[in-house]
């Protein structure tokens, strides 16, 4: 994915890079997430404060607890109709640090990702 991030023109990937931040408990979310209809190749934009994220498992590991903040935003293409769905995961491990994100899109490509983080990590390590 991040491969793919970098094939966008430097104006639009300082545009997304620069775009509204949004804490939905302990997640923050930073720049828009962009996708391409796999109908029609229009691409839609979903912004930070669009992901609502609720914890879907919750496991003990080695190093301490192993939380799965998960968010799925769907919406139809603006100029053919096909629903469009982008779902993320973001792994919280041990607690309190950002330990990875995991995003798949049902009916389009993602094209530019959102960038997560643990606000109660001290650690930077954001994720695009
Ligand atoms: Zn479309």
């Amino acid at each position: 994915m991040l491969a793919v991030a970098r094939l966008l023109p430097r104006k639009i990937r300082n545009t997304l890079l620069k775009s509204t931040s949004y804490v939905m408990g302990k997640i923050s979310s930073s720049g828009i997430t962009s996708i391409r209809c796999l109908g029609c190749k229009n691409i839609t934009v979903i912004q930070p404060k669009e992901f609502n994220f609720s914890v879907v498992s919750v496991s003990e590991e080695l190093m301490g607890t192993q939380t799965c903040h998960r968010t799925a935003v769907s919406k139809p293409c603006k100029k053919c109709g096909k629903a469009l769905q982008v779902t993320y995961s973001v792994w919280e491990y041990p607690e309190d640090t950002f330990h990875g994100t995991d995003v798949w899109a049902e009916n389009a490509v993602v094209i530019g990702k959102t960038g997560f983080r643990v606000t109660n990590d001290e650690s930077v390590k954001l994720a695009i």
